[in-house]
């Protein structure tokens, strides 16, 4: 069986749409699914029409979370629920096109473990972010001690073992592609053009994609703490050569004072700059140690269950209706 987990997080306007598209690309297949919606803690309706989905087809899995706990706690809750021999994981947007879905099963079936799908292209309505997704994965290339594949969110499928190995990682700053790409297992690449979102506005605020890109860094690479040495070892340079300059070359006060207010403030700087960089890493620790659960999950609705109890539970609510009624019309006259 395979598993599609996506997370959701107010995405009234898209979920049926969405299932449609999903149920009806995973037809096409020919093997058993199930669709595993994670319930982000959202405030407009797409729980209630999550379980809507659930009354017509009986393979929809609704986990719904204690509180919104971000896109990789979403996911990571999705993990743990999905009982499929493959799992896949996308947006619930349509920026992750359901079309490609039998593209990665094909690939599983011919013996991938882990199947990356990666971004031919990128249709991004927002200027800032289609500058800024080539500028990160340029960086996080450029430093990561481990090879992550670039241009690839968490779109892809992991067959059981490699899902295991994940679920089995209990780091709580998780950058899903990094981790899929570390467990490793025999990988295989579908390439896809990313599209835009299809309905409603992007739910991850600028600061969560920042401290996102943060944990890609940190959990992947050393190399800003090695940085903040070589800046060290640049500052002391620099002061050992002012201070030569000061000594054997004659100039006026003014501008040694200005040497060495601005060797002050560089070497200033460059100090903020380590301990910002060693911050990151130290909060980072500091999570780890505490060592708190990456999301919690208030209940698991099993469409199973749903198509069974649904005519049971409509009934006893008509049913309690009738009791009550009459009461508060007695309450009223009397
Ligand atoms: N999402 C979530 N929790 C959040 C934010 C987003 O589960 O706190 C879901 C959202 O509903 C969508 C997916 O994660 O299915 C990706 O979010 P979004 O499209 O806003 O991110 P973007 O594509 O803009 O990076
Ligand atoms: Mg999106």
């Amino acid at each position: 069986m395979i598993s599609v987990v996506v997370p959701i997080y107010n995405e009234e306007e898209l979920i049926e749409r969405f299932h449609e598209a999903v149920a009806r690309s995973l037809d096409t297949t020919g093997e058993d699914w199930e669709v595993v919606y994670v319930n982000d803690g959202s405030r407009d309706s797409s729980l209630e029409l999550l379980r809507g989905l659930q009354a017509y087809d009986d393979r929809v899995v609704v986990v719904n979370l204690s509180r919104n706990w971000g896109h990789m706690g979403a996911i990571s809750a999705g993990l743990q629920t999905a009982s499929g021999d493959a799992v896949i994981l996308m947006d619930g947007d349509f920026q992750d096109p359901p079309e490609v879905l039998p593209e990665l099963i094909d690939s599983w079936r011919e013996g991938a473990q882990v199947v990356v799908a990666v971004r031919r292209s990128r249709q991004e309505s927002r200027k800032l972010l289609s500058f800024l997704f080539p500028l990160f994965y340029k960086v996080l290339g450029a430093l990561s001690d481990y090879p992550i594949p670039l241009d690839a969110g968490i779109f892809g499928l992991m067959d059981r073992q490699a899902v295991n190995a994940v679920n089995g990682l209990r780091e709580r700053n998780r950058y899903l592609p990094g981790l899929r790409a570390w467990v490793g297992y025999r990988n295989a690449v579908v390439y896809y053009d990313r599209q835009d979102r299809l309905d409603g506005e992007g739910k991850l605020s600028f600061i969560s994609r920042i401290k996102y890109a943060m944990d890609a860094i940190t959990s992947f690479s050393y190399k800003p703490l090695r940085l903040c040495f070589a800046l060290s070892c640049v500052s002391l340079v620099m002061v050992a050569a002012l201070a030569l300059s000061a000594l054997f070359v004659s100039s006026s006060t003014l501008s040694v004072g200005l040497g060495i207010a601005s060797a002050v403030f560089l070497v200033g700087s460059m100090l903020s700059f380590c301990l910002g960089v060693l911050g990151e890493y130290l909060g980072r620790v500091y999570d780890e140690v505490r060592n708190r659960p990456i999301s919690l999950i208030n209940e698991v609705h099993y469409g199973k269950d749903a198509a069974a109890s649904q005519p049971r539970s409509i009934i006893g609510d008509v049913a309690a209706f009738e009791e009550t009624e009459p009461v508060i019309a007695f309450k009223m006259r009397a």
